[in-house]
């Protein structure tokens, strides 16, 4: 064996030989070594009035990236699955209205080229471990969101890292969104401690989802400052205008009101450390 032998098998992003944060660039925006990003927008993107609506709210409470799904992975087959490649040409729409890249998540290497217009490709909690579609994201020159997956360890979710960045690709944003426990009251269990520990053992930035990780809108400000205080290099939020009849995950979204005064708190938990 020539070189340097590391006993953990993911070594791309092992903090090992990988002192230095890695900071990753995504239209304009910088994420790790310092910077916090704060990505925020609907579950899903239902119309250009809704996308357009929520991008200019968001932006004006100071988030620097606007999500939106446009191909949502559902339990039933019967939800609301998405726009799919015109919920895409709404996020372009609004990224071109508001200067803000765009987050959305992709569900397989097949639909890559409608994606060329996104700044960050997400891969969802479900296809964590998808390793055919890792594989081909490890072929591209794009920053990739991974979801930890709702069963997965975080050796399990490096290792998934390793897929994409072994390829080529070593722009690989980490993200914990809560994980399955036996805890009933909130969606999933927020695994915090995974903050300080991914950090601990990889370079690469992790940000916290605390709108899947609870469910529930009210424990999402709690949690996101928590996530601020632990260390995240970042949050992502679901925020839509009108939750009530948000086609998915309406239950676990602020409005632009409520995200605004979040924000304002962020930044306050942020100066103090
Ligand atoms: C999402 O971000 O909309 C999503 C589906 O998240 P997750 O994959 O974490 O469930
Ligand atoms: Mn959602």
């Amino acid at each position: 064996m020539y070189g340097i032998e590391i006993d953990e098998q993911y070594k791309c992003c092992n903090r090992v030989h990988n002192t230095a944060d890695m900071v990753i660039e995504a239209g304009g925006v910088k994420i790790g070594g310092g910077s916090f990003c704060m990505i925020a927008g609907p579950c899903s993107v239902e119309s250009e009035e809704q996308i357009v609506g929520i991008a200019k709210a968001v932006k004006a409470a100071g988030a620097g990236l606007l999500r939106g799904g446009a191909f949502k992975p559902r339990t039933s087959p019967y939800d609301f699955s998405g726009l799919k490649a015109e919920g895409l040409r709404l996020l372009s729409i609004a990224k071109k209205e508001t200067g803000l890249p765009i987050v959305s998540e992709i569900m397989s290497s097949a639909d890559l080229e409608l994606f060329e217009d996104v700044d960050i490709l997400q891969v969802g909690a479900r296809n964590m471990q998808n390793f055919e579609l890792l594989a081909q994201l490890g072929k591209i020159n794009k920053p990739v969101l991974l979801k930890r997956g709702l069963g997965n360890t975080l050796n399990e979710l490096l290792m998934s890292a390793e897929h994409i960045m072994s390829k080529g690709n070593s722009q690989v944003i980490l993200c914990e969104r809560g994980i399955r426990t036996f805890c009933e009251h909130t969606r999933n269990t927020l695994d915090l401690s995974a903050v300080p520990l991914l950090k601990e053992l990889s370079c690469l930035p992790v940000i916290v989802d605390p709108s899947h990780a609870t469910g529930i809108s009210r424990l999402v400000p709690p949690m996101a400052l928590a996530a601020a205080a632990a260390g995240a290099d970042g949050l992502m939020i679901e925020v839509h205008n009108d939750p009530q009849h948000a086609l998915s995950d309406g239950p676990q979204a602020l409005t632009p009101e409520q995200y605004a005064d979040l924000a304002e708190k962020i930044r306050k938990v942020r100066a103090v450390l």
